[in-house]
């Protein structure tokens, strides 16, 4: 895994410098070819200064006829010959000068193979004269061409109007004859050795005019461009790689690219090399904090890290002023297992009685292996210092089941002491030292039991646990019993009132302490678990008693008290409906009345089994509604039909206007979420009437009548009238 996530990471950072070279390359290639832009601009204008040079040398000897014919207008062959020929010495590249008063070729020089031009009047040739008459409004040099000349070949000529020195009349025109590809060639045009270098413009017209010389192609690229002035417009020079492009191919860099990848790699091993040494690194300071802090047999946490959190929580704990309990707990003749079946079965033993010990205990509690066969356990969120022993219970019980270790069949039994903080001590040291004590007295009181170290706690367990015996051996024994108290309805047909339902109420005929009430054991019933098994009770001999009241025509609902805790059985619903099913009770005359408790938040699992009940038909009704949570949300939320105003809220009224008040709060709660009404523990007249007035029709309580035994109930319903509340009690 770290492996993969390491090869990944460096790969990445390969890829990254990766691509760091290749734009390093990029930008050296851009510079490059800006310089290389730049060189081909330095050639250009070399040339275009020597092409400058050039044509004005030749130039000079047409400027200086110019200046001779104005101010000595005299045409005479010899003067021109001898002008002309001392002007046209040195290295120039002028084939010939004609000039041409008054438009008319009178000289050229040399004659050679120019005699044919002699006579020509510029006038009989449209082109010619075009020309003539450009330089004649310039009043200077204007060079045409290159043009075919007649004698054969390419040229340009330069023409330049000639006037009178003193009058400033139009004398005639000069006209010279320039042979510009060895001009060109002289100043170097073709001779570049990086570079294509062309010419165009013909007539001066820049870069817009035709190709001149050089290499054509360029002017499809994209070149850069230098102008050569002329006596009168431009030409354009143009340059362009040989290579034909300005960016050399990126090959080139193959340095930068060999010394890019190089770093690449480097660095990529050096990023591999230190993440590998730090996640091994890493694992070992895992391995060694671990070691640090867990039992190496069991990987529970050993009795330092235990330390460390017991303080941390206790301190939390005091600032909160809540309580939490140490679990001591010792292994009963295990000695006795080790010395016999060995070491490693002993060892075997313990990781088996550490795993059933993980499996009790919920995610906010901890259990540490303090060494041999002592394990001790942190309960951080202790509601009730009782819970602790309800805990100590149920891990005596997840280890009393036959362990297998090394082939052998063995029963072990644990004895485990119970300290609270913070009334055993405020210290995590104290606590272990007290739990220990516990620990000590419940081994010695007997194995296989928990004790308590404070003396009240302890009598309070013993008292919960010999209760818990007794109710599981009362339900043996027939002890308990099924009490009915009426609920009487006030309606239209029924204005005296009528027993519509009744509530199940459950009756203990202890042989020794006479009838205990449910107030005192169901309590104790619900810490100890058999809250189930006397749940159970109820509602099958509530059930037996439905078919014994519709066998003598009295159909009558029945309401049955349901815990909070009974509903911790994920099955408890199914169990339920299964049970009203196979004793065919129609589900609609079954009512289970639930505290406000279970509609609180975070019982997802309670909530599921409210709405799988109420789907199936069974009405839910709220007991002792306002002396808990209260919330209408919660209220809206869930399939509740009914609710019942706990006694408490009936004390007072119809006295107190407050307490009026408050109920009559309740009742319109419950009319806008339309839910029924019952009035619990009505025993006054005024009370009940009162109540009607606010709009309640159910009543239930000791003025109409007190839970009665089954054959009382009966005796209770005549034939005629019914369950009509005279016969039941006060009537009215
Ligand atoms: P609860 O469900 O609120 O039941 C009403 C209690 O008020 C009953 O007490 C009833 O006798 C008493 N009572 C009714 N009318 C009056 C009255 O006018 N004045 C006075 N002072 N008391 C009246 P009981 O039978 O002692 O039951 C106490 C509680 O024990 C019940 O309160 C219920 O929460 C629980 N309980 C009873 N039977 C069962 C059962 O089968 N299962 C469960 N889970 N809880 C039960
Ligand atoms: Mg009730
Ligand atoms: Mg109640």
């Amino acid at each position: 895994m770290h492996l993969q996530r390491n090869i990944a990471v460096t790969l990445l950072i390969a890829l990254i410098f990766s691509i760091i070279v290749f734009r390093v390359v990029q930008i050296e290639q851009r510079r490059d070819a800006e310089l290389t832009r730049f060189n081909a601009l330095q050639e250009l204008s070399t040339v275009r200064a020597r092409i400058e040079g050039l044509l004005d040398a030749n130039l000079l000897s047409m400027r200086s006829l110019q200046v001779e014919f104005s101010l000595n207008p005299e045409v005479n062959t010899q003067r021109f010959n001898a002008l002309t020929s001392q002007l046209l010495s040195g290295e120039l590249h002028t084939r010939h000068v004609a000039i041409a008063p008054n438009l008319v070729i009178s000289n050229v020089f040399p004659q050679e193979g120019n005699v044919g031009a002699l006579g020509l009047d510029y006038r009989t040739i449209p082109e010619q004269y075009a020309s003539v008459q450009a330089a004649m409004r310039a009043r200077d040099i204007v060079i045409n061409g290159p043009i075919t000349l007649v004698q054969g070949g390419e040229a340009l000529i330069a023409r330049v109007p000639v006037y009178h020195h003193e009058t400033d009349e139009f004398w005639g025109i000069i006209s010279q004859v320039i042979e510009h590809e060895s001009l060109l060639e002289d100043a170097g045009l073709h001779q570049s050795e990086r570079f294509d270098i062309a010419i165009r413009g013909v007539n001066g017209t820049g870069e817009q005019g035709a190709h001149i010389s050089g290499a054509e192609a360029i002017w499809q690229q994209s070149p850069v461009v230098s102008h050569v002035a002329l006596p009168s417009g431009v030409w354009t020079l143009g340059a362009f790689p040989k290579s034909g492009s300005w960016q050399a191919p990126i090959s080139t860099y193959t340095l930068h690219w060999l010394s890019g990848g190089l770093i690449t790699i480097l660095f990529s091993l050096l990023v591999f090399f230190l993440l590998n040494s730090f996640c091994r690194l890493q694992s070992a300071f895992e391995t060694i904090s671990h070691q640090a802090r867990y039992d190496s047999l069991t990987s529970l946490p050993n009795r330092h890290y235990f330390m460390q959190v017991l303080n941390d929580t206790i301190r939390e704990k005091a600032r909160t002023k809540s309580a939490l309990a140490v679990l001591f707990i010792d292994l009963d003749h295990f000695k006795e297992i080790n010395d016999s079946l060995g070491h490693e079965a002993g060892d075997e033993l313990l990781v088996k009685v550490s795993e059933r010990l993980k499996t009790s205990l919920r995610g906010s509690d901890l259990v540490a292996r303090f060494g041999g066969d002592e394990f001790v356990v942190m309960l951080k969120d202790l509601e009730d210092p009782l819970d602790a022993e309800l805990l100590a219970n149920k891990i005596l019980k997840v280890l009393s089941p036959v362990i297998e270790v090394a082939s052998h069949d063995v029963i072990i039994q644990g004895s485990i002491g119970i300290a609270i903080f913070p009334n055993d001590g405020d210290s995590a040291s104290d606590l272990i030292k007290h739990a220990d004590l516990a620990m000590y007295a419940a081994k010695s009181s007997g194995r296989g039991t928990s004790y308590f170290f404070n003396d009240s706690l302890r009598s309070q367990a013993e008292s919960h646990l010999q209760l818990h015996r007794e109710i599981l051996k009362g339900l043996q024994e027939n002890q308990f019993r099924v009490f009915y108290q009426p609920i009487i309805e006030y309606s239209d047909h029924a204005p005296n009132g009528q027993v519509v339902k009744v509530e199940a109420l459950i009756r203990w005929h202890h042989p020794e302490y006479g009838i205990v009430s449910p107030a005192h054991f169901i309590p104790i019933a619900e810490k100890t678990g058999t809250i189930r098994e006397l749940g159970e009770f109820v509602l099958k001999q509530v059930c037996e008693d439905y078919h014994k009241l519709s066998n003598q025509g009295m159909c009558l609902p029945v309401s049955i008290n349901r815990s909070s805790r009974e509903f911790n059985d994920p099955q408890a619903a199914k169990n339920w409906l299964e049970t009203i099913d196979a004793m065919q009770v129609p589900r609609h005359d079954i009512t289970f009345e639930i505290t406000e408790s279970i509609l609180m938040p975070d019982k997802e699992r309670q909530h599921q089994m409210l709405e799988e009940l109420a789907q199936s038909g069974v009405t839910l009704s709220i007991d002792d509604f306002g002396t808990g949570y209260s919330s209408v949300t919660y209220l809206r939320n869930f399939p509740v039909k009914q609710l019942k105003i706990d006694r408490a809220f009936l004390i007072g009224v119809p006295e107190s206007p407050q307490q009026v008040a408050l109920v009559e709060a309740i009742m319109k709660m419950a009319k806008a979420l339309e839910l029924e009404v019952v009035a619990e523990g009505i025993e006054q007249q005024n009370q009940a009437d009162r109540l009607k007035l606010m709009g309640c029709h159910f009543m239930q309580g000791f003025l109409y009548a007190r839970p009665v035994a089954l054959e009382d109930l009966v005796s209770m319903y005549h034939p005629e009238t019914g369950f009509a509340a005279e016969r039941v009690g006060v009537g009215q």
